[in-house]
């Protein structure tokens, strides 16, 4: 039983409140005496300065499959997907519905919105963007929401996940769909600027959100019939995530790419999650090649060279990198 208390944004916006002191306190230190945390550069750049921090975050709320027939010629392929549909449930229409919401509530709490449709202007800029989608699914014993960030994603958009993760089914109610995140919601179009133009900065703090299933009465319960507490977990988690957000900090937004890198152990373990015990999506012979996202804790994030249906994380330990390839 999850009980969904009203009061739960306080915290959160005290949090910002208290965030913003503690910036304004370090900017009072800094103007007494040179002060660089590591990272920071030497000398910002004046759009840097003239955002911070006074103006208020941006956020771009994207609903998905909004006016997806206005798609640029460049994704004129997607153009027909228009999502997901149960009876006459329309997952766009629940998207927009919720977009709607959360950028009403991010704009009484002062935050700058951008409620986009499918097409995102090339290479947005925002201290956070969501796109929102539901989920369909043609067999039985599915349930819930999952979040995704790009395939190769910052601290910062890692850290906008998890904030999600934990804040979102609080206000839901909603379980999570732990094993079901895809390969396309990583590699989702809006999160690729290295293929299209019409996509947001590698530097923007990213992450999708399949809000729950249409197809499953007891998800389509709180999608369609209570799509405030959606709109509210949504936003919570973001200003959640906001009041943690250091905008001077360039590392935090920094994407890193490695090398190819190839399987050396037999049969080495692919799982579902970078920790002993996780449940293995497929076993690896020696010599497979893989494509790595993410480093984190003695594990790898990797994609199968030319498979994009296995992918999950492998040790450090039985892997190799290959110098001189990207
Ligand atoms: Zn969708």
């Amino acid at each position: 039983m999850v009980v969904v208390c009203a009061a739960a944004l306080l915290p959160a916006a005290l949090r910002l409140a208290e965030s913003r002191m503690r910036l304004a306190s370090m900017r009072r230190q800094a103007a007494a005496r040179p002060y660089r945390p590591g990272g920071w550069p030497a000398v910002l750049s004046p759009p840097v300065l003239a955002r911070y921090p006074l103006a208020p975050w941006r956020v771009g709320v994207q609903a998905g499959h909004w006016k997806i027939e206005q798609l640029p010629d460049e994704l004129s392929r997607l153009r027909s997907s228009t999502g997901a549909r149960y009876g006459s449930y329309r997952e766009v229409d629940f998207n927009l519905e919720a977009a709607r919401r959360v950028a009403a509530y991010l704009q009484a709490a002062g935050i700058e919105v951008d409620l986009l449709p499918a097409t995102v202007p090339p290479g947005y800029q925002a201290d956070a963007f969501i796109s929102i989608h539901a989920d369909g699914a043609a067999r039985s014993g599915v349930r819930g929401w999952k979040v995704a960030t790009p395939w190769r994603s910052s601290p910062a958009s890692r850290e906008l996940r998890e904030i999600m993760a934990a804040v979102y089914p609080l206000f839901t109610g909603l379980p999570e769909d732990r094993y079901g995140t895809t390969y396309n919601m990583r590699g989702y179009y809006a999160f690729s600027p290295h293929r299209h133009r019409h996509a947001i900065s590698r530097t923007t703090p990213a992450i999708i959100i399949e809000a729950g299933f249409i197809t499953v009465r007891r998800d389509r319960e709180v999608l369609f019939g209570e799509p405030d507490r959606i709109a509210r977990g949504i936003s919570a988690g973001l200003v959640r995530y906001l009041s943690g957000f250091d905008p001077l900090d360039p590392l935090a937004v920094a994407v890193h790419t490695y090398p190819a890198m190839r399987v050396v152990a037999d049969q080495a373990d692919l799982t579902f999650y970078p920790e002993e015990g996780a449940k293995v999506a497929a076993r690896l012979p020696a010599g497979t090649l893989v494509r790595p996202m993410h480093v984190e804790n003695g594990w790898v994030e990797v994609v199968v060279w030319g498979n994009r249906r296995r992918f999950g994380w492998v040790r450090e330990t039985e892997l190799e990198s290959l110098s001189g390839s990207s």
